[in-house]
């Protein structure tokens, strides 16, 4: 107990997995904690202080499970293991307990294990550093450094206040790490919340002086002069994640690469809200089915799912970038069966870059090294068939990575590994015949030794005349010959040249040792040893050697994801008719016949035809700035639909993907912004409205020129008139200010006047068609304004009772009549649709005469004021109205 207290106090905020033989036991809060939230079971084990121990435990080979369920409820654990022989301590002393010591700290955002990780999606580990100075409003420069240290990615970017929120929803670190005094600011608290971990560090982890040498430490150079500059903030951030890793991996060194700098304006910004509406990554309930990323990924190995969720949260804005990628898709369109073999013989492709990570930390078994061998083979016949024909620059510069590994590294993985490997190096028998001489020697003696063990069996059957004679094995006695209690005697009786000397009485049976069977199981055992330890040498020279290639195989790594994504995009244009976009510098976003991805691929299911729309929101002629279609039409024509497939076919565009659509030209968007109406909010419970108008205030105040807006009913959530002013000042500021492009979908008809004094303002609508009474939806986007909402039909589409349908439509009738002020009397005046009520045979007939009941009920109601109520005197009330019925 002393020894796990001593070792639970250097580990604070961690639950401790403390190893005790065959299983992992928690005690005391921890155990409480930890059976809560896995529902194991508590139990007790011994006393502290003179009070029970709360003790649980996990089996340790279904540790991993167990972890993975901690960590994902925000946990961190701390893995304590035995770090000597047992009987290294038994040797010391009866008394001695077992050394031990944390091996790991697990966290969320340090995970490396294959079971513990999402293979399709990267875990990232983030830090925010943040350095006076700046132009930031509030006088701060912010950086973020962020690293998935089970593929080595590294990259860090300065940022300010009022981006974090958009860089850390792109960047969706699974654990980010901040220093105390920032985690404790109230204005940046609701960021925290937004993310599923967040570790707040000393001071010390984000000392700016420090930071330098503790990033040259880390990658053992003296400067960081090679590394390109960064600047302080960014430097900061980079070393509290390299601390950390060191701290959380204890001295392991994961294959991270150099720290890669990124320019705040290389990417398109996209807040948080915006990719939540989008559904970019993820649906709004979490899945990823449903998703963009689910509905263009053809992608075939993990990694490339990875990079290409990666390139969807990040579109580029440099056209020279995005034109190079959409080269390298259009090449994979037109080359079908390059694009096919390609694809075949990546799908076969191992995770490199999880299985280097592994072997870097220490934690691989000899399938990470086969996985990296079968990687590295695969990679340089990859390279192979690209560079067999001219191809893109994006291509060949993946190919020419492939094939610049030691083409002998994988050819020594494969001679030195077997074709069927055990998941553990400690397991022995990995190492392929044939590949070290000294081992198969070794081998073939241990081998050998079993074979005489079985003739030396047969021997002493025949020898004693005993048939049930058996030679076992076990942990004490080590090699021995069994025998039952009746033929005991017979292995006493001379004449034998073998003597037998007796070990061990069991019930029904007893056991002898002879001097042949000591020295057997001598030979045997140092053979077997020998060739362990052996195969174990194996394995570090093995580990080492990929090691000093690490570089070039994360590289590798990187690069068949680039030649994944770009094939499964290919792919992708090919499948679903999609084309490449145009995207320049310029202005225009101009698209032909455009299509949502998603809703396409889910009514293709549902066996109905998408119907395909324009959008034109480039500037008119001698026009400096952009459009803004005002859309209006009626609930299900398809608004929502026309406007989110516009702004997902920028970010195909921009990630360097083809677009579906039969011509697409995008001036490059600089920020994207996506709103929908409070209405649609309701199920999160918030004060809905207050976050509309926050987040359409944050539009306004941020969209320029180059900036994309798509705003769907804004200005519902309160009642009309207020609803209606907002969205009209709304529009003519986006128009007159912000100048940007921009679709604005709304159900007030009123806005479509406003076309006549803004010039760029178009009004659009969606058609329907009435057809007896009846709407159909023709989901066909026309210039012109929506005459009618048509909110009856589709209230009758979706179940009204006929009778609620027709009131409805006389209710219509007046309030749309001339005048404005006096119908709602007239409606109200006249109340058929209670008539027809009261005429069916209603179960609760209206009061015919004056009720006493009632008349009671009035008076106490009046006498109840509830503002002045206490709540005692309000529950008295209620006794009192309950007692009168
Ligand atoms: P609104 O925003 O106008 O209420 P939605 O965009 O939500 O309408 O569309 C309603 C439904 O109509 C969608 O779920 C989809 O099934 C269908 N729909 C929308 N646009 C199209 C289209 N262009 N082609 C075919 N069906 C469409």
């Amino acid at each position: 107990m002393a020894q796990y207290i001593e070792i639970k106090t250097a580990n604070p905020g961690s639950l401790l997995f403390y190893r005790m033989g065959d299983f992992y036991e928690l005690f005391f809060e921890d155990a409480e904690l930890a059976s809560r939230t896995l529902g194991i079971v508590l139990t007790k084990r011994g006393k502290h202080l003179g009070e029970d121990i709360p003790m649980c435990g996990v089996p340790v080979e279904r540790a991993e499970e167990y972890l993975n369920r901690l960590i994902a409820a925000g946990h961190r654990v701390a893995v304590c293991e035995q770090v000597e022989d047992p009987a290294e301590a038994k040797r010391r002393g009866p008394k001695s307990v077992v050394k031990r010591d944390v091996i790991r700290l697990v966290t969320p955002g340090t995970l490396t294990e294959d079971a513990l990780l999402d293979a399709r999606r990267e875990n990232v580990l983030a830090s925010l550093a943040r350095v006076k100075g700046g132009e930031g409003e509030d006088g701060y420069v912010y950086a973020l450094a962020f690293a998935d240290i089970s593929t080595g990615s590294f990259r860090v970017a300065e940022t300010e206040a009022g981006r974090l929120p958009a860089d850390l929803a792109r960047i969706e670190p699974a654990e980010l790490l901040v220093a105390d005094a920032i985690y404790d600011e109230p204005a940046l608290r609701p960021l925290w919340r937004a993310l599923p971990a967040v570790t707040p560090l000393p001071r010390e982890s984000f000392d700016g002086a420090a930071a330098e040498r503790r990033i040259a430490g880390f990658y053992g150079v003296a400067t960081l002069d090679s590394f390109g500059s960064f600047s302080r903030a960014e430097i900061t951030a980079a070393a509290a994640i390299v601390a950390y890793i060191e701290r959380t991996q204890l001295g392991a060194r994961p294959p991270l690469s150099r720290p890669q700098r990124e320019a705040s304006s290389e990417a398109m910004v996209i807040d948080p809200a915006t990719r939540a509406n989008l559904e970019i990554l993820r649906t709004t309930t979490g899945e990823r089915t449903g998703s963009l990323c689910a509905a263009v990924d053809r992608t075939v190995t993990s990694a490339g799912a990875r990079l290409l969720a990666r390139r969807l949260a990040e579109p580029l804005t440099d056209p020279a970038r995005i034109a190079r990628r959409l080269d390298a898709v259009e090449h994979l369109v037109d080359e079908a069966g390059l694009r096919a073999e390609l694809r075949e013989r990546l799908a076969g492709a191992p995770d490199l870059a999880r299985a280097l990570s592994r072997v870097a930390l220490g934690r691989s078994g000899p399938r990470d090294l086969a996985a990296i061998g079968r990687g590295l083979a695969e990679g340089a016949t990859i390279a192979g068939l690209i560079a067999a024909s001219p191809a893109p620059e994006e291509l060949t510069q993946a190919a020419g990575v492939l094939a610049g590994v030691d083409p002998e590294l994988a050819a020594m993985l494969g001679a030195a590994l077997a074709d069927e490997l055990p998941l553990n190096r400690r397991d022995g028998g990995f190492v392929r015949a044939g590949y070290s001489a000294d081992l198969d020697a070794t081998r073939a003696l241990r081998d050998e030794s079993r074979r005489v063990v079985a003739n030396l069996e047969r021997r002493y059957v025949e020898e004693t005349g005993v048939r049930a004679l058996k030679i076992r094995h076990n942990a004490v006695l080590g090699y021995y010959v069994e025998v039952s209690q009746q033929n005991a005697d017979r292995l006493r009786e001379p004449p034998f040249d073998v003597v037998f000397v007796h070990r061990q009485t069991m019930a029904g049976a007893m056991r002898f040792t002879s001097t042949e069977l000591a020295e057997l199981e001598a030979k045997i055992a140092s053979a077997g040893e020998r060739a362990l330890g052996l195969e174990q040498r194996v394995f570090d020279e093995l580990v080492a050697t990929v090691m000093a290639h690490a570089e070039a195989i994360r590289a590798c790594a990187e690069a068949l994801a680039v030649i994944d994504v770009t094939a499964g995009l290919a792919k992708l244009a090919v499948d679903e008719m999609q084309v490449r976009p145009e995207v320049d510098g310029g202005l225009d976003f101009a698209i032909e016949a455009g299509r949502h991805p998603v809703v396409e691929q889910a009514l293709r299911r549902d066996g109905g035809p998408f119907v395909a729309n324009d959008c034109e929101l480039s500037p008119p002629e001698k026009a400096r700035s952009g459009r803004i279609w005002l859309v209006t039409g009626p609930n299900m024509a398809g608004k929502s639909t026309f406007l989110r497939q516009n702004a997902l076919i920028a970010i195909l565009a921009q990630a360097g993907a083809f677009v579906p659509a039969r011509a697409a030209r995008i001036g490059v968007v600089d920020r994207l912004f996506s709103r929908v109406g409070a209405a649609d909010d309701l199920a999160r419970g918030r004060s809905t409205f207050m976050v509309e108008m926050v987040e359409t205030a944050a539009i306004l105040n941020q969209a320029t020129e180059r900036s994309l807006v798509i705003l769907d009913e804004i200005g519902r959530g309160t009642a009309t008139f207020d609803g209606l002013s907002i969205a009209w000042a709304s529009l003519e500021h986006l128009h007159e200010a912000n100048r940007c492009r921009g679709l604005f979908a709304t159900h007030f008809h009123e806005l479509t006047a406003l076309s006549q004094r803004l010039s760029r303002l178009v009004n659009a609508t969606v058609k329907v068609k009435e057809w007896e009474g009846e709407v159909i939806f023709l989901h066909e986007v026309v210039p012109g304004a929506a005459d009618r909402s048509y909110g009856i039909q589709v209230a009758k589409l979706a179940g009204l009772p006929p009778a609620v349908v027709e009131r409805a439509r006389a209710v219509l009738t007046e309030l749309e009549s001339a005048d404005r002020a006096a119908p709602t009397q007239r409606i109200l005046d006249d109340l058929p649709l209670f008539a027809a009520l009261n005429r069916a045979p209603a179960p609760a007939a209206p009061a015919a005469k004056a009720d006493p009941v009632a008349a009671a009920v009035k008076g106490a109601l009046d006498s109840f004021h509830p503002d002045e109520m206490t709540p005692r005197e309000a529950l008295e009330a209620l006794y009192k109205l309950k007692g009168m019925a």
